[in-house]
């Protein structure tokens, strides 16, 4: 009975809902009282009953009634507490079960632990929280409408499209809002995935022809679908196709879903218009690249959390050092922190100083070519030594055109200088990149934008 019980369950909540709760459920006995029969489970610990007691009774007596029919009651005892203990609770009715909830609750001070747990089985940072956020007028919007759809899913905008550069935090609030889900509403199937995991989950399913499973735990077995990085299925036509439908299917049965992606849904390369459209149909939102105030925000808080010491003056130095990705900017934080420990050294503003320069970083105040052509690397999603280097295949060489022509134009280099910072190149390849960017821009191509861009990012 308790099998099947089980095998019911399995439908009714997430894979990872059940196997954190109900998998490790033991029947430590069966009790015949006429009308009524008892199962008496074993639970491992205090907040694992306190957990079912709230959220799963019913649940659990549903499922045993579905499979034998009768009227079950259900005993939780805490695994190595005698059954005759006065801790184990008897539940004979909902309305019993949820007062006694309400007397364990006080007694247990778990409540965080939950959802930390909940998130962290569904693949999420349990630290990406709305709390650990830092909120300025680059990202004011984008937070304000991840809220209001983590608040009232599927109330507000569906979906809401989240688009920007690399390390800007896009990741943070769409995980954000899966973990305040989580944090209201325990229950709530969240499904967090890259798109790539997407793509991957869905050729492992083709080959294992195993389409069904794949299908019912996208279409029927999810309340909230988060993806991340959408871009990455641009050109992936069967991906792209198994994702229109995954996306019509709980777009129907109003269904929240939330995308990121490095671009606006209607720039996205290889992405069907389709599909594109229909990313655009609830409310697109972009996120920016953070205000100095913002910067030292972030990395004020980041310095607290990590118990890192931080003056004002050494935050400012790092923030304007660092300028277009809060991911780059933890990690130079990071480091900083570490030398000061190893080192034995006070977080001063010479200390830093000399720590940045080091990783070639300069004081915010100068522009080297190395900085260019680390933030359009970046921007382009390639590696600064394939800008210096000598591959000629369109996604390396145009990025090394930009660079070539941004540090001509911001810095005051000559071409026979430039050449040599972009590993050791003619000058008149540094004239001609400048010259074709320059054609680009007045053009206003793709190409010419991602200089805008870039140019307002760099000054
Ligand atoms: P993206 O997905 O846009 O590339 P992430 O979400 O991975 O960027 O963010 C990179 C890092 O920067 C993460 O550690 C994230 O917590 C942090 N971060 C980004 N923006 C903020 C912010 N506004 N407040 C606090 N941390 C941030
Ligand atoms: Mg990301």
């Amino acid at each position: 009975t308790w099998q099947a019980a089980l095998r019911h369950l399995k439908d009714r909540v997430s894979q990872h809902n059940f196997e954190t709760w109900f998998q490790p459920l033991e029947v430590t006995r069966f009790e015949d009282k006429g009308v009524e029969r008892w199962v008496h489970i074993s639970v491992i610990d205090d907040f694992n009953k306190a957990w079912l007691e709230d959220n799963y009774v019913d649940l659990i007596q549903e499922a045993l009634e579905a499979v034998t029919p009768g009227v079950w009651k259900l005993k939780l005892d805490v695994q190595g507490i005698d059954i005759h203990e006065p801790q184990a609770v008897l539940i004979d009715s909902p309305k019993a079960a949820a007062r006694q909830v309400k007397a364990t609750q006080l007694e247990i001070a778990v409540p965080r632990k939950d959802w930390k747990e909940l998130a962290h089985q569904a693949g999420m940072n349990p630290r990406y929280t709305f709390e650990e956020f830092v909120v300025g007028s680059s990202n004011q919007f984008v937070h304000a409408a991840c809220q209001a759809v983590a608040t009232n899913p599927s109330q507000t905008y569906n979906p809401l499209f989240i688009f920007g550069g690399v390390g800007l935090g896009k990741t943070h609030l769409l995980q954000a809002v899966g973990i305040e889900v989580l944090r209201r509403d325990p229950t709530q199937r969240v499904l967090y995935l890259s798109a790539e995991d997407f793509m991957n989950q869905l050729i492992t399913s083709l080959r294992q022809k195993d389409m069904n499973n794949f299908r019912t735990q996208f279409r029927n077995q999810c309340d909230i679908l988060l993806i991340d990085d959408i871009q990455f299925i641009g050109g992936k036509d069967s991906t792209q196709e198994e994702f229109f439908h995954t996306f019509n299917s709980l777009h129907q049965m109003g269904k929240q879903i939330v995308i990121t992606s490095d671009k606006p849904p209607r720039e996205l390369p290889g992405i069907e218009d389709r599909l594109a459209s229909r990313f655009a149909w609830g409310l697109t939102a972009d996120i920016q690249v953070p205000s100095v105030e913002t910067r030292v925000a972030i990395l004020e808080k980041k310095a607290e959390a990590d118990g890192v010491p931080l003056p004002k003056d050494v935050a400012m130095l790092i923030a304007s050092a660092v300028r277009s990705n809060v991911r780059e900017l933890e990690g130079v934080l990071v480091r900083l922190g570490a030398q000061a420990s190893l080192m034995r050294m006070p977080m001063t503003l010479d200390f830093a100083r000399d720590m940045l320069k080091r990783m070639n970083l300069d004081d915010g105040k100068g522009m080297t070519v190395d900085r260019i052509i680390r933030q359009v690397s970046q921007y382009f999603g390639i590696k600064p030594a394939d800008i210096k280097g000598a591959k000629r295949s369109r996604d390396i060489s145009i990025p090394r055109q930009v660079a070539m022509y941004l540090a001509r134009t911001i810095t005051d280099e000559s071409f026979p200088e430039l050449g040599k910072k972009f590993g050791g190149k003619d000058h008149t390849t540094v004239l001609a990149a400048c010259r074709r960017m320059e054609d680009e821009l007045s053009r206003g191509t793709e190409v010419g934008q991602s200089i805008s861009a870039l140019k307002s990012q760099l000054s």
